[in-house]
């Protein structure tokens, strides 16, 4: 291509973005294309090659990198799956929505009591979907993780939801193939896809890796080879529907993964870095470009994203905020602001509760485990987090330590809402052959 040519195709691709953002963002009446969210459970971002791994994790959604805008410091609401995903879906941070613990780890925590009382998301918050249905969309969604189901309020919008517990991507997509006709024959729609393989156990799949010694490799190495066998089933789905046209897919993570950084193999544990940063990659419907973006946003960013990709007004209610600027280089671009993260535990051996709370504000990472365990990290400097910086930088701990006390004191909370839920025998054997029950 001659230099002129490729001086007219840039104006014409700016061109394309201004009418694109005009026509998206300025309508009142939502733009005329389907929106996917696919979350893959338990991916730590700096596990993934398109953020510098060193393996080869991700050869489809590396492709798709190259035509999407990639979110290089994401941070999740919580660690573990259903306060994170309950933020995804709300823009409100776990003390917000109430959702705390998973529906998973409160049976574990009661270990054999088969009747249980588990949070849902209260009826008074608009989640994406119950947003999206009400703008016109029909709404599907299938997860493989028995968390994201109607137990805890996931199901609050959706036409059809269809949730069960770590059945691998194949099934997934199974569901997928037979919904396709009906999702794509409907006009509009917003599809929501739980991918859960990268979680444990984790199971060694072809081709991956080069064999490691020793019994954590050995697990890192199939973790990985889950990945990989994940982002083959994402491309499957894309083979199935075309997302390439008229479609807004946007992929991201509920939380990281341990992996014996800080001594721990899984989530829900930490609030450190490993478990909290994901990945978030956005294809857009129309215009793809590729744009890496390094300001540090957050989960619950993603539905006042949406809202305004799609052409909706912005929701007070929304804690999160839109990255739209960010995406098209506008000039009201998020703040460097305060990010938090949230984790509410109870530990299954001791019955003992306990409480993180994390700050991140531009590289640096606060945490503290309630009531008396600071730490404070470097994010550009110490991505392992090995050298707690704490005692010499206490002003700036302190800092960020009463931006979370003073955020979660002022902010809006919702009325909690919970349910009994009995488990049947079936489930039960189920949830103790997946080690959730001892
Ligand atoms: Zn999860």
């Amino acid at each position: 291509m001659n230099r002129r040519n490729l001086k007219i195709n840039i104006i014409w691709a700016l061109v394309i973005v201004v009418l694109f953002v005009s026509t998206a963002c300025k309508s009142r009446k939502p733009a005329n294309f389907n929106v996917v969210l696919i979350v893959i459970d338990t991916l730590r971002s700096d596990h993934l090659s398109f953020y510098g791994y060193s393996q080869e994790t991700t050869p489809f959604l590396s492709q798709l990198v190259n035509r999407s805008i990639l979110f290089k410091n994401v941070f999740s609401a919580s660690s573990w799956t259903s306060p994170a995903t309950a933020s995804i879906f709300t823009s409100l941070y776990p003390f917000q929505h109430g959702v705390m613990m998973g529906l998973l780890a409160i049976i574990k925590a009661k270990t054999i009591d088969p009747e249980i009382k588990v949070n849902k998301i209260p009826e008074e918050i608009e989640t994406i979907t119950e947003v999206l249905k009400r703008n016109g969309f029909n709404t599907y969604g299938i997860s493989d993780n028995l968390n994201i189901g109607e137990k805890q309020g996931f199901d609050q919008g959706f036409d059809r939801l269809r949730t069960f517990n770590y059945q691998g991507a194949p099934r997934v997509n199974t569901i997928l193939k037979k919904w396709k006709n009906d999702i794509m024959n409907n006009g509009k729609y917003f599809l929501y896809l739980h991918y859960m393989d990268p979680h444990a156990p984790y199971h060694q799949h072809e081709p991956l890796t080069i064999p490691l010694k020793g019994k954590k490799n050995i697990s890192i190495s199939a973790y990985d080879s889950e990945i990989r066998y994940v982002d083959h089933h994402i491309e499957e789905a894309f083979n199935m529907f075309d997302w390439d046209k008229n479609t807004l897919v946007i992929i991201t993570s509920d939380h990281g993964e341990g992996l014996w950084d800080h001594g721990v193999m899984g989530h829900g544990y930490t609030l450190y870095r490993e478990e909290i940063q994901v990945p978030l990659l956005m294809l857009l419907p129309v215009a793809k470009h590729h744009k890496e973006i390094s300001t540090n946003v957050s989960t619950i960013d993603i539905l006042p994203t949406v809202r305004e990709l799609v052409g909706l007004s912005d929701s007070k209610h929304d804690e999160g905020m839109s990255l739209v600027p960010l995406i098209y280089n506008e000039k009201k671009k998020p703040d460097e602001r305060f990010i938090f993260s949230h984790l509410w535990n109870i530990v299954s051996e001791t019955h003992k509760k306990i409480e993180f709370k994390a700050t991140i504000y531009r590289q640096i990472h606060f945490m503290i485990r309630s009531p008396l365990k600071r730490e404070l990290y470097d994010l550009y400097n110490d991505k392992k987090e090995r050298n707690n910086r704490f005692i010499t930088n206490r002003k700036s701990a302190r800092t960020l330590e009463s931006k979370f006390n003073l955020f979660m004191k002022k902010c809006k909370k919702y009325n909690p809402e919970s349910i009994y839920y009995r488990l049947s025998d079936e489930k039960l054997e189920r949830l103790k052959s997946l080690g959730y029950i001892r």
